[in-house]
């Protein structure tokens, strides 16, 4: 599902954000990426979606390349991965509903996104993946309006709406307390399960990556220092 060759990111100031990594996920795998701070975790994430580019090597997503991809050939790739960050990126002024609507927005003509007209059959897909997450009773309030949870689950039903493949998460429950970092993970996992989604989760704790990871990517320094099922990490870094 996703082939990393090699890869590596120096930043234009000169920081090697990755070093050489070499990389396949399976479809259907859920994998935390673990690594202290300035690890390489996030310039992993985002190599993957190329929302930055990598400066050495390839990235293959499904088969094909995104690092050389242009125009459509690369809207169609990401169309399959979904997006997940720790701070939501939500439209904070805009309804529940037009932002997971947002997920359907490389499905149709810009204009008609740009109008906000979605045909029925996506808002009946937005309240579906709104349920998968149990919020939909909240689909005609304001973003902003929601605690940091609610919004993270927003978030993931917008990813659901999009049908995406590949689930990137980038520390999605650093900046929620506990009880919420378990709903918000929970939700991962039995989406992951019921789906076979591709399911990647930058974590800051190895406890977390534990309880609901089955494979473990430890990064230091932009290199992998460990990669395995979760039964072989060990607290080591
Ligand atoms: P993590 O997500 O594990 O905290 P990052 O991927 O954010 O790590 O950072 C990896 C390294 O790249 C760090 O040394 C960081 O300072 C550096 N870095 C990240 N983003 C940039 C940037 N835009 N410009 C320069 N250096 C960066
Ligand atoms: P969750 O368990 O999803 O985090 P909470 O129990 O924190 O939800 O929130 C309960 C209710 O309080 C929700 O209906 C939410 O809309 C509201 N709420 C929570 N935090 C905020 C906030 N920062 N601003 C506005 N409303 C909030």
């Amino acid at each position: 599902m996703i082939e990393i060759r090699n890869a590596s990111k120096t930043y234009a100031n000169g920081t090697k954000g990755l070093n050489h990594i070499n990389l396949t996920i399976g479809q259907g795998e859920f994998v935390a990426v673990v690594g202290l701070s300035g690890a390489g975790k996030s310039t992993l994430l985002r190599s993957m979606n190329r929302l930055h580019d990598i400066t050495e090597g390839e990235i293959l997503i499904g088969g094909k390349s995104i690092t050389a991809a242009k125009g459509k050939q690369l809207r169609m790739i990401r169309r399959d991965i979904g997006m997940i960050f720790q701070s939501f990126n939500l439209l904070k002024r805009t309804s529940v509903l037009r932002n997971v609507l947002a997920g359907r927005v490389g499905y149709h003509s810009t204009l008609r996104t740009v109008l906000g007209q979605f045909p029925k059959q996506d808002v009946e897909l937005a309240f579906r993946a709104l349920d998968r997450v149990n919020i939909a009773e909240k689909a005609y309030v304001r973003a902003d309006e929601l605690s940091g949870g609610q919004q993270q689950r927003v978030a993931i039903a917008r990813v659901l709406a999009q049908e995406a493949k590949i689930i990137l998460a980038d520390e999605p429950v650093a900046s929620l307390d506990p009880l919420t970092t378990k709903q918000v993970m929970d939700d991962l996992k039995r989406i992951n399960q019921e789906s076979g989604i591709t399911t990647i989760v930058n974590l800051h704790f190895i406890d977390l990556a534990r309880q609901y990871a089955t494979r473990i990517i430890g990064l230091r320094a932009g290199g992998i220092v460990f990669d395995g099922p979760v039964s072989e990490a060990t607290d080591e870094r």
